[in-house]
């Protein structure tokens, strides 16, 4: 298990702390507040230690792919994109103040704004004593997801210089090797630690992919199957029964010979999907495909739903969600599963009218919680799908981040993880 905040002693330190601060905004107001509030317990809990200051960093957006895209377009309709562009079409987006202004509402204390990330020693150790800062956007500076492991020590060796302890929450964005995740860790004097976030996405995940409670049903679904294939052979190794469903499941049946109509297939991957249902049969893991599905003439809200009562789909129909027979059959797996781990929707959830799946889906992993298995949904579309139809609370566990979740179950070094201290 990783050390966490609790493990060290904090009194009287200079903390830096990366926090998944990446929240949506629109015209410098923030939409969604999950992710800042979800990182309070951690910084009220360390500054209820005493330290001697707090400094959190975060990234928000992806300031230089919006510059990129903005250029691109200026460009292909005749225009210069000049510096001034920039700097309005950063501002809107990306800058972190107006997140550093509502941390310091939530807080109920003074939150300084530092407007760049770097250069900020003598701002840092100019703090009242306890006092709290908020550094500008990470990846302002290119160095932050640089690919050049020598360009990012060069950024994380300066953040260090601000903290004598350096405290990782961001388990959203552990997944990446970046100057403020990972390199950071090197250029400490003390071990690094997690925050509550992380331990309690530490605690869930990896019993889901190492020593799971049996028998354990893995249920993965999604629009493709090329994103989930690795997580499907990681699952394998535990799991006695791999439930695929959604847009993924298609290439499966096709790869078994099916009919799939105008359904969702990537070509490519038949003989990976061939492969998988193989090497299931081998371990003996019950595989659960589609035996009818709710279909439609067209991907559109407002589609017609048609049921179709088999695994054969007709030529002029695409699967769009799984139908009541095959409800059934996972009412059978779910309900006598000790732990589920969830990842993608079954169906098109998005659109009421192939809603259904998924929902009862999210319904049958409730219950299992409920029954006392372990229950872990990871994903974003999948957590989305939960808070949709109000179960999030029914789950042991709902994971903050998606492709974290999904690379931590596929078995993947974190890096942002596996720099933090274990006991
Ligand atoms: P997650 O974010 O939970 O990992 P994915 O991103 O892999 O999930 O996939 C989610 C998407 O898959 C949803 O937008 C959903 O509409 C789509 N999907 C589910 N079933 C189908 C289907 N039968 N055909 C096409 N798309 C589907
Ligand atoms: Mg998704």
């Amino acid at each position: 298990m990783i050390k966490t905040v609790k493990d060290v002693d904090l009194k009287g330190k200079r903390i830096i702390m990366r926090v998944d601060f990446n929240v949506p905004m629109k015209d410098g107001v923030v939409q969604d507040d999950t992710r800042i509030m979800a990182a309070l317990p951690t910084i009220k809990y360390i500054l209820e230690q005493g330290p001697r200051s707090l400094v959190l960093m975060s990234h928000l957006g992806d300031p230089a792919k919006d510059v990129k895209k903005a250029a691109e377009k200026a460009e292909k309709a005749g225009k210069t994109f000049t510096e001034a562009d920039k700097e309005k079409f950063i501002n809107g987006k990306n800058r972190m103040a107006p997140v550093a202004a509502y941390l310091e509402s939530k807080l109920g204390q003074k939150v300084v704004f530092a407007a760049d990330a770097l250069g900020q020693k003598a701002a840092v150790d100019a703090l009242p004593e306890g006092g709290v800062m908020m550094l500008e956007n990470t990846r302002f500076h290119k160095e932050e997801t640089s690919k050049d492991a020598a360009e990012r020590d060069k950024m994380a060796q300066e953040l260090a210089t601000y903290g004598d302890i350096f405290v990782n929450d961001a388990f959203g964005t552990a997944h990446r090797d970046h100057a403020s995740t990972a390199s950071i860790a090197k250029f400490m004097k003390t071990e690094p630690v997690g925050g509550f976030l992380m331990e309690k996405e530490v605690k869930y995940l990896e019993p889901m992919l190492h020593n799971p409670p049996k028998p354990q049903v893995a249920i993965i679904g999604g629009a493709k199957v090329s994103s989930k294939i690795a997580v499907l052979e990681s699952l394998l190794k535990n799991a006695s029964a791999l439930v695929i469903g959604g847009g993924m499941a298609y290439t499966f049946l096709k790869a078994q010979g099916h009919s799939v109509g105008k359904s969702l297939v990537e070509d490519d991957f038949i003989d990976t999907a061939k492969k998988l249902l193989a090497d299931a049969q081998v371990k003996g893991v019950k595989i659960l495909l589609p035996v009818d599905h709710v279909a439609a003439a067209e991907f559109s809200p407002d589609a017609t739903p048609v049921a179709v009562d088999g695994v054969c789909i007709p030529d002029n129909l695409m699967a769009m969600d799984v139908g009541p027979k095959t409800i059934e059959e996972y009412k059978k797996v779910i309900s006598t599963a000790k732990s589920v781990v969830w990842n993608g929707p079954v169906g098109v959830f998005e659109f009421d009218a192939f809603a259904k799946g998924t929902e009862t889906v999210a319904r049958l992993v409730a219950e299992a919680t409920g029954n006392g298995a372990m229950t872990v949904v990871g994903g974003g579309d999948s957590v989305a799908a939960v808070n949709k139809f109000h179960l999030a609370d029914k789950m042991s566990h709902v994971s903050t981040g998606g492709g974290a979740s999904l690379e931590f179950l596929e078995g993947k070094t974190l890096p942002g993880i596996a720099i933090l201290a274990t006991k």
